[in-house]
């Protein structure tokens, strides 16, 4: 390998590589040709790959390398929990261009074990090669799900209420400041959490698995805005979904920093790394008092009916269907 920013890839590869594992299954990670693992008897495996270009996902204006890793690994951890799964492996290949300093690129690293060391996740292996302009980070999770536990797009009925994790609209709001101000400036408590959101967006894995264990949920990660996801719900399910507009949970520090742009945030700004599901109102009636009980941060936020498939904004008395764009496309 040549034309490289690190001097050595070996080297690079030898500082990059994991001190200590988690998963027991784990029988060779990184050093070998491929890595090798035994699977968790009676669990399915899940998959998932997720791409980060420099200059389209991330800019250096708006993150720092610890939080490209970081949101690297933190988008793909979403998918897995947007499955029902527990992640367990991932696998790092990584495009450099000359003008990143190998201390960046550590950094990088550094970013996504602060996650991996939260879920006891293993890097077991990767690809290093040169490219000319922009750093791209390729992520590949694997992660278990118990059989027939996992939780798809298509599994909305009829009759069902919806459901959606967190706060929305938090990680384009910090964006937007970011944009605005870079990510050196002084800013607000309430500026910073929603900076911070888009920095360390946290995937919700602990609520899909507490998901998991109900009869049948749809779900689906927030990565690209409510408008979107629930699209692709009332379309993998063949179901209309309509959301209630006054329902949309929203945090203390968007009402204060950004209130007149939330909603737009909410259906389309996206990577709130949130989840969006539907349950029958029966498991509702149960998740509801386990949520009033632990604080867990779940809220309904609209219902599920039959027809073709198509997504509505209830408010102030109108419907109005949301397509997975922009606001223009906003119509009666
Ligand atoms: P090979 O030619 O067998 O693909 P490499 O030199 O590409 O070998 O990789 C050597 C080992 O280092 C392999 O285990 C590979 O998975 C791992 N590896 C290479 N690049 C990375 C990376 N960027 N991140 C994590 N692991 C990596
Ligand atoms: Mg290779």
């Amino acid at each position: 390998m040549n034309n490289l920013a690190i001097q050595d890839e070996f080297a690079f590869i030898d500082r990059i590589k994991p001190v200590r594992t988690f998963q027991t299954g784990l029988l060779t990670g990184i050093g070998d040709d491929a890595a090798l693992f035994r699977p968790v008897q009676d669990m399915e495996q899940v998959i998932c790959m997720d791409t980060m270009v420099e200059g389209v996902h991330f800019t250096t204006d708006t993150m720092s390398p610890s939080q490209v890793g970081y949101k690297a690994l933190a988008v793909n951890i979403s998918d897995i929990a947007a499955m029902g799964g527990i992640p367990t492996f991932y696998l790092v290949s990584i495009a450099i261009p000359k003008k990143w300093s190998e201390a960046d690129l550590l950094s990088i690293y550094d970013g996504m074990a602060m996650l991996a060391n939260k879920y006891k996740m293993d890097l077991i292996g990767g690809d290093t090669v040169s490219i000319a302009d922009t750093l791209t980070v390729t992520v590949t999770v694997l992660g278990v799900v118990e059989k027939d536990k996992h939780l798809l797009r298509s599994n909305a009925k009829p009759g069902d209420i919806v459901f959606v994790t967190g706060t929305l609209g938090d990680s384009a709001a910090g964006l937007e400041l970011l944009l605005h101000k870079g990510k050196e400036f002084s800013f607000s408590e309430h500026e910073k959490n929603l900076v911070s959101k888009h920095q360390y967006p946290e995937p919700q894995v602990e609520i899909g698995r507490t998901l998991s264990k109900l009869e049948r949920v749809s779900l689906n990660d927030i990565s690209d805005g409510l408008a979107s996801e629930a699209n692709e719900i009332a379309k993998s399910s063949q179901v209309v979904i309509t959301i209630n507009e006054e329902l949309i949970p929203y945090s203390e520090s968007i009402k204060e920093v950004a209130k007149s742009k939330s909603l737009e945030y909410a259906l389309y700004g996206g990577e709130d790394f949130q989840l969006v599901g539907t349950m029958s109102p029966t498991d509702w009636q149960h998740v509801k008092k386990v949520s009033d009980q632990s604080g867990l941060p779940i809220k309904k936020i609209g219902t599920v009916s039959s027809g073709e498939p198509i997504v509505y904004l209830y408010r102030d008395g109108t419907y109005y269907t949301i397509d997975r764009k922009g606001y223009n496309h906003f119509t009666k």
